[in-house]
């Protein structure tokens, strides 16, 4: 192969800028792709390849390469030697000027035998050196042919300005990613942001629903407590009726106690501090757990359990699914004050399990249907008789411990004529 000035070849090399610039690149593969076959006809050489430095071991490695022939195939991942010679090239007085070994057969330095042990059957090597505005040295965009070769000015001109356009795409390449990466750290701040925000919010409505517990609840409950056991110490009462004042100090301390648990245990479960302890579950089995535990504690409700018996088990917690169908059934219980049928029914649908409790109780008003599951909604709750004293916290952490598990609850019902209450857990809940 030999080479010559001539002006078929400075429009060959014309055309191959020109055919360049038509193209345009939208990523760096591209320019990659495109420059790597320009070279490799316009210098009719067999193999072209794109190799970037590494910075910690001082080798080149081609990350990618155009092959035209079998014969000096040139692979991917290839490492060679950094040629001593490319420190020199860079600093040519028009920017970087080529590498060339004509012919490596006849050429005995040892950077000439590590390129021919990299590259075998390579009879002659051009390469221009990539550098970066910065001065830095990138990489080199080669060539090279099983046969030795003369090289024009014209082709090495084309070498020169090609390296220079792999440069540039570099370092358009590099921005690109540094922008990508600003916006990913942007978009992280956003989100953290955004979570601590919630978090604040979440703080202020627990700090005022706290408040009004305290308020409402508390206060309501003390001054019982606080009248009881006064009369208790100024009047003179039966034995009979200081049991019963005692009793009804002794019920609304414990209410208060179980306000405190709860809403403690409700913060904790809002604010992440509860690992949910996974197992293999039968939901049927808590079910069945739960009822003999409560049903002979109230023997004027028939309790009826309508359990599919092919449900699947799922990822859960034990005690906690068991505090949430216990206090389902404690709620069909309390709020069905004249006794009836409870029905406790699962069964499997889509890819969920659906469990229901239905009472024939006092049943709840359709604009309270939702509220219920607030906690901020109280004391606002079903208009249930006020003999029938709660907490207004077991469902707001019933409908926590759901969600946690990665399920919904709502419920149906229908005022004087009793509700059902509804909550479906994912059988496979990878995203708990
Ligand atoms: P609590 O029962 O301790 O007040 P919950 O959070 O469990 O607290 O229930 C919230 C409210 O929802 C109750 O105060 C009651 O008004 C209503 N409720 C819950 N379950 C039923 C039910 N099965 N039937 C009618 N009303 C209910």
């Amino acid at each position: 192969m030999t080479r010559t000035s001539t002006n078929r070849e400075a429009v060959a090399y014309l055309d191959g800028l020109s055919a360049l610039s038509r193209r345009g690149f939208s990523t760096l593969q591209a320019a990659r792709e495109a420059i790597l076959q320009v070279v490799t006809e316009q210098l009719a050489t067999s193999s072209s390849f794109f190799s970037v430095i590494r910075q910690e071991s001082g080798k080149f490695e081609v990350i990618a390469a155009h092959n035209e022939s079998d014969i000096c195939n040139v692979e991917v991942g290839t490492v060679a030697h950094l040629s001593p010679q490319f420190p020199v090239l860079i600093d040519g007085e028009d920017g970087p000027t080529p590498l060339v070994k004509e012919n490596l057969y006849c050429d005995p330095t040892i950077a000439t035998l590590s390129t021919m042990a990299a590259l075998p059957n390579t009879g002659c090597y051009i390469g221009v050196p990539i550098v970066l505005s910065d001065g830095a040295l990138f990489g080199a965009l080669s060539t090279v042919d099983p046969e030795p070769c003369q090289m024009s000015l014209t082709q090495a001109k084309l070498l020169v300005v090609l390296a220079r356009l792999l440069a540039t795409q570099v370092e358009r390449e590099q921005e690109l990613i540094e922008r990508k990466w600003a916006e990913v750290e942007l978009s992280r701040a956003l989100r953290a942001l955004h979570m601590a925000n919630e978090q604040r919010e979440y703080l202020n409505r627990m700090q005022s629903d706290f408040v009004s517990i305290v308020n409402h609840e508390f206060r309501t409950t003390l001054t019982a407590i606080q009248g009881f056991s006064e009369l208790m110490r100024d009047e003179d009462f039966s034995f009979q009726e200081v049991k019963e004042y005692a009793s009804d100090i002794n019920v609304d301390a414990r209410r208060l106690s179980r306000m405190i648990n709860q809403l403690l245990d409700l913060d904790q479960m809002k604010s992440g501090q509860v690992q949910l302890h996974l197992e293999q579950i039968d939901l049927n089995e808590i079910i069945i757990a739960v009822v003999q535990r409560i049903h002979p504690t109230v023997p004027e409700h028939q309790i009826r359990l309508q359990l599919d018996e092919h449900l699947p088990l799922l990822a859960g917690d034990y005690d906690r699914l068991s505090q949430v169908v216990t206090n389902l059934l404690n709620n069909a219980i309390k709020y069905s004050p004249e006794g009836g049928e409870i029905l406790l029914s699962s069964y499997v649908e889509s890819v969920c399990v659906q469990v229901c409790v239905q009472d024939s109780g006092v049943g709840i008003p359709a604009h309270a249907l939702d509220q219920v599951f607030e906690m901020h909604a109280w004391p606002y709750k079903s208009g249930s008789p006020r003999y029938i004293k709660g907490t207004g916290l077991g469902l707001p952490i019933v409908r926590q411990i759901v969600q946690m598990h990665g399920g919904r609850i709502w419920a149906e019902s229908m005022p004087h004529q009793g509700s059902v209450f509804h909550f479906t857990l994912p059988v496979s809940n990878e995203d708990v």
